[in-house]
């Protein structure tokens, strides 16, 4: 694996380049990806992105999304960019299996591949890297990315919106342990680039719909259930329960945080019965181990205090075994 400095010289010239990030993109893989494509065009290459998935429709507004190939949507076309990429950047993801088929087609192409992530344990399929478990998001690195090549000066009005949004995002609005000084240096960088910060907070988080908010008040008043022995809150939601509320991607984002707010509280999953697969959305608080919980039993993994999984069991299965499972971790989550 070499640093991502050694890219300078190959990007000298113009190449063709994808830019992907995960299944179900967040603000922090869109924010990154959008920001990187900015940047890129500016220095003039030819530069996709493309997602696994749809994603929620209030980062639809990101500056560069009416150019975004969505995998799902036109499989043809992303097939097609990826054979021509010359250099492939792979953000916010540490495995090519969170990103679903579209890994298999991005395994099978012979263009060097850029890992760019904060995730823990990479798996090994990039040839240059930039990585750091530390990393509030990975709209830091790449704001360490365009600085460390020298171009901080490139830095416009949209790079600067895609970056504040990805931090944004993922820091809690800068409320996790993971936003340092120097991240708040970066926003501060960032605002005088030209991101409107109360902007950016308001398309973000309150954009919702009436049936999104209908739907969060249902899953706090008659969805939520509180294991106060095992600190835990919970939440888990019917595929019928979706149809009935008309849940869209972006809809549950968010809602585990609620179960997580309680006093006392350590540990919250949101555990949802999608069409493919039953989903689990962990959060925990201090040094409670989410992703430990995700990686062992569930398919996933994810950072210390959020992270997910998946299985192919049905639902109350799936809920039966997450109460088991919390039987094992009883001592820690009382400590
Ligand atoms: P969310 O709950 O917002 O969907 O995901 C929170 C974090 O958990 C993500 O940033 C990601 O690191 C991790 N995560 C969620 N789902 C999965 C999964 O299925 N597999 C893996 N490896 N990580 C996941
Ligand atoms: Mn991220």
């Amino acid at each position: 694996m070499e640093s991502y400095t050694l890219l300078k010289p190959a990007l000298m010239t113009p190449r063709r380049i994808v830019i992907t990030t995960h299944h179900k993109p967040d603000g922090d893989a869109m924010g990154s990806s959008l920001a990187l494509y900015h940047y890129l065009l500016q220095k003039g290459h030819t530069v996709h992105v493309i997602t696994p998935s749809d994603y929620p429709y209030f980062l639809h507004w990101l500056p560069g999304n009416a150019e975004v190939v969505v995998f799902t949507a036109q499989q043809q076309k992303a097939k097609e960019l990826v054979k021509e990429a010359e250099l492939i950047f792979c953000l916010d993801f540490n495995n090519l299996k969170r990103i679903n088929e579209l890994g298999e087609v991005i395994a099978g192409s012979s263009a060097p591949k850029v890992l760019i992530d904060h995730h823990l344990e990479p798996e090994n399929f990039d040839q240059f890297r930039l990585w750091n478990s530390k990393a509030c998001a990975t709209a830091e690195l790449i704001y360490e990315f365009i600085t460390g090549l020298g171009d901080s000066p490139l830095i416009d009005k949209a790079i600067a919106t895609c970056l504040y949004t990805g931090i944004m995002t993922d820091t809690g609005s800068f409320r996790f342990p993971s936003t340092t000084a120097a991240v708040h240096r970066i926003i501060a960088s960032l605002i005088d680039a030209g991101a409107e910060n109360s902007r950016i907070h308001e398309l973000i988080y309150d954009t919702s719909s009436e049936s999104r908010l209908r739907f969060l008040g249902y899953c706090l008043s008659e969805k939520l259930e509180v294991l106060p022995a095992y600190r835990t809150g919970l939440i888990a939601v019917s595929r019928e329960e979706l149809e009935r509320f008309q849940v869209t991607t972006g809809d549950t984002e968010g809602i585990v945080n609620y179960a997580l707010s309680i006093y006392n509280i350590k540990f919250a999953a949101l555990i949802i019965d999608r069409s493919e697969v039953v989903k689990l959305s962990f959060r925990s608080k201090g040094e409670f181990p989410a992703n430990e919980i995700a990686k062992k039993y569930f398919e996933g993994g994810g950072h210390r205090n959020a992270a997910g999984g998946q299985s192919k069991d049905a639902l109350d299965e799936v809920v039966k075994k997450f109460k088991s499972v919390l039987e094992e971790y009883k001592e820690l989550l009382n400590q």
